[in-house]
């Protein structure tokens, strides 16, 4: 452990060659007919967007993906070149940011499509965007039954190109649900179908995401959008038993021990005193707290690697703390603590803390909030 002098001892670490081993496992999994558009959105799912971003484009990225406009700026400013695509489109004030910054985005109704068809013929230039249809998720996009009422009104708008047609699944993770599934691919098929017929000529035809990526061949298309398993998340969102490419984890959360104390049995520790020491402990006090993203959900499940050894966490999960009980290992102040992240034959997942905090991997990740120290 070297805590800097600066800040206190808890870090998030990013492991840029693990990333790159991800990608690149993915991409061989899909084959070379498969291009990747690698999903960066929420700060690249808490493990740094810019740095992420820069790593797959040097790695040979074909796309990312943000959800916000504002998230492809802060790319485009930071020297990324590579095709980006909005995936949550645009605010209506934001069509001249996304054009001024060379963005992608996805279009949602027919208001923004004349937007920004507008903006892009003041500007004497056709705009490529990709249009969302909803074939299920009912969240957002054109819904499939209303594919042909819009193509005709599309087609008028002669500043912008279609170049793109998408879907979302609900619950390509959950292969009991395969029916769902297949009928999302069907509806999204008769979609394209019919934009085609309106004289629509898509380069980019894409359903996938992880879970679909790997567990339905038949939706990858020539592109799949792929976010989770890139940070190695596969554990929770891959259905179990299928071939899978090897994936490795990306993020580690670390920091160490700031105070130890010998507290008597029967003591009871944090707010709301729900644990009671049930023999003579030693208790150690760790700088991490829901505020920086260490969910107060895991208050008496969750566990820490310390000195080799599993240590629980004892009562609850405060903002800026958190009590663990090393009564069974050598503990000293100033211990590394592995919260996320492997240390010797031990190991903790994104997927564990999940699971004790009633969640997904993806929440836990995003969750790293900015009082954290970054490295990488
Ligand atoms: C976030 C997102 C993805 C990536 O999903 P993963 O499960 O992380 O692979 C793909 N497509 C869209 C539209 C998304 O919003």
């Amino acid at each position: 452990m070297t805590p800097t002098a600066e800040h206190r001892p808890t870090y998030a670490t990013t492991d840029l060659d693990n990333l790159a081993y991800n990608f690149h496992s993915v991409r061989e999994f899909l084959g070379p007919q498969n291009k990747v558009l690698a999903v960066v959105k929420a700060n690249a799912y808490g493990h740094g967007a810019v740095g992420c971003s820069r790593r797959l484009e040097s790695e040979g990225v074909d796309w990312l993906g943000v959800a916000l406009p504002e998230e492809g700026i802060e790319l485009r400013e930071a020297g990324i070149r590579v095709p980006i695509l909005v995936l949550g489109s645009f605010w209506p004030g934001q069509v001249d940011a996304i054009l001024d910054h060379a963005l992608t985005p996805v279009i949602l109704t027919f208001e923004q499509a004349s937007a920004l068809n507008n903006a892009a013929r003041r500007r004497d230039l056709t705009a490529d965007c990709h249009l969302k249809i909803d074939t299920g998720m009912g969240r957002i996009g054109v819904r499939y039954d209303a594919v042909a009422e819009l193509a005709s009104k599309l087609s008028m708008l002669t500043n912008i190109r279609i170049d793109g047609v998408m879907t979302h699944f609900a619950a390509a993770d959950d292969l009991e649900q395969r029916s769902f599934t297949k009928l999302q691919m069907q509806r999204f098929d008769q979609s394209v179908e019919i934009l085609r017929s309106n004289g629509f000529a898509p380069t980019f035809v894409d359903l996938a995401n992880s879970p679909a990526a790997i567990a339905y061949p038949e939706s990858r298309r020539g592109m799949a959008r792929i976010g989770g398993i890139l940070y190695g998340l596969g554990g929770d969102v891959l259905p179990a038993g299928i071939p899978a490419p090897t994936l490795k984890p990306v993020l580690s959360l670390r920091s160490a021990i700031a105070h130890l104390k010998n507290v008597p049995k029967g003591e009871t520790l944090g707010y709301g005193r729900t644990f009671m020491t049930v023999r003579d402990s030693v208790i150690a006090t760790v700088p991490i707290g829901y505020a920086d993203g260490y969910p107060r959900a895991v208050s008496n499940k969750g566990k820490v690697i310390i000195k080799g050894g599993f240590a629980p966490v004892v009562g609850r999960v405060s903002m800026d703390w958190t009590i663990v009980d090393v009564t069974d290992i050598p503990a000293g102040i100033g211990d590394e603590v592995t919260l996320i992240g492997r240390e010797g034959s031990l190991s903790i997942a994104a997927e564990d803390i999940a699971q004790w905090a009633g969640t997904i991997s993806y929440e836990i990740t995003c969750g790293v909030s900015q009082r954290v120290e970054r490295r990488t």
